[in-house]
């Protein structure tokens, strides 16, 4: 990667060189063979990069990572359901909006910012209410936290509880099974981990989710509807013709090489290089004096307390040194932290990575910021 500043934000990220390339491409139709072969490969790709077994079904639909959300929140989901949001930040208060939206009762449980959420409020909650989902965000990007979705997946199953993961900044990073987790629904958007531009939204339903979908009273809008789009993507699963609404077609054969390149690797693989670069980056953040805002770190990114003496004045100054990072984003600290991402094709690239620590380090000195850049890239290059 190479003389641009580099992008490790939250998403979007850097993409590979190969799915760079599969971008620039004319529009095909949406009808052409080798665009129909391109969907099918996706979506089997898909099924391993969730793990997830032949009788879940595959989503992709131009979008965003909200319009995702708002599909699961619309098709799982009738008004006066009950339902239970597991809150650690953002984007578990934009879930439960829209639920409230869709009429929903909404119960939530949420932690001090920066916190998870205790496994045993989510099991009394499960037990005492029964709700007919629970709606957690596997990593919230606002405050770095990761929750246990294994464990949530679980309790859910106990309970006879539909579990939704918002895996928009986890998927294809943090370790998920979702077949083997029993988990229902996982949905992310193809700027993240994944590893392509914007506009893509894709989840993946159980077939208990797909039975929820039929059973509803109240249909969901018809562009978001499982029901409008499960025959286009059967057919496309099957290189066969189908219309509903015509899909990004030069976006399709970049989530097939995106999608390919995982799938080549091995879902292990991935989630172990996430792993070991998130140990990195993290393992130098701490030595160059900065403190997580998050008490249960994401592998995904991470969000940093700005150090005494600088603030988001740092932020065009680490850009100055080649590396653009996101300030806060939770409004109730906003302006107390900032944020890395560190997913996808950049954790292969050991130099980008340092180029990163590097660049903070430099970005923050230059405003008056109290760090140790020496000590940072030592704990780095000790890994
Ligand atoms: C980025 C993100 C979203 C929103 O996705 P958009 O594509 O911006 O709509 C939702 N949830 C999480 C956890 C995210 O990281």
């Amino acid at each position: 990667m190479s003389a641009h500043p580099l992008l490790m934000i939250p998403g979007p990220i850097e993409i590979s060189d190969a799915v760079f390339a599969a971008t620039h491409i004319r529009p095909a139709s949406h009808l052409d063979p080798s665009f129909k072969a391109s969907f099918a490969a996706a979506l089997r790709g898909m099924r391993t990069v969730w793990q997830a077994g032949p009788h879940h079904q595959p989503f992709v639909v131009a979008g965003g990572g909200t319009l995702g959300m708002e599909s699961v929140a619309t098709n799982l989901v009738d008004p006066g359901h009950t339902v239970l949001v597991v809150n650690t930040g953002v984007f578990g208060d934009r879930m439960a909006e829209m639920l409230r939206r869709r009429g929903a009762n909404v119960l939530q449980i949420g932690a001090e910012i920066g916190h998870d959420v205790p496994l045993e409020s989510v099991r009394s909650a499960l037990h005492d209410h029964h709700p007919h989902a629970l709606f957690a965000t596997h990593v919230d990007t606002s405050t770095g936290v990761r929750v246990d979705a294994q464990a949530l997946a679980a309790l859910c199953r106990e309970t006879d509880t539909l579990s939704v993961f918002d895996g928009i900044c986890a998927t294809a990073a943090e370790t998920f099974a979702q077949e083997d987790w029993g988990a229902d629904v996982l949905l992310t958007a193809s700027q993240k981990a994944i590893g392509l531009p914007p506009g893509l939204a894709l989840w993946m339903a159980s077939p208990r989710a797909m039975d929820a979908r039929r059973a509803l009273d109240c249909p969901p809008p018809m562009s978001l509807d499982w029901l409008q789009w499960l025959p286009v993507l059967q057919a496309y699963e099957h290189e066969t013709n189908a219309y509903f609404s015509t899909p990004p077609t030069t976006l399709i054969p970049a989530l097939e090489v995106a999608l390919g390149e995982l799938v080549a690797e091995g879902m292990p693989a991935v989630f172990a290089r996430h792993e070991a670069a998130a140990t990195r980056m993290q393992a130098a953040f701490a030595a160059m004096g900065l403190t997580s805002l998050s008490t249960a770190p994401a592998r995904t990114l991470s969000a940093l307390l700005w150090p005494k003496g600088a603030s988001a004045d740092a932020l065009p100054a680490i850009k100055a040194a080649g590396v653009i990072v996101a300030g806060g984003l939770h409004p109730a600290r906003k302006t107390a932290y900032f944020r890395v991402g560190h997913m996808g094709a950049v954790t292969r690239d050991p130099t980008a990575l340092r180029r990163t620590i590097e660049a903070i380090g430099t970005g923050l000195a230059a405003v008056g910021g109290q760090v140790d850049l020496a000590a940072a890239l030592e704990a780095f290059d000790a890994r």
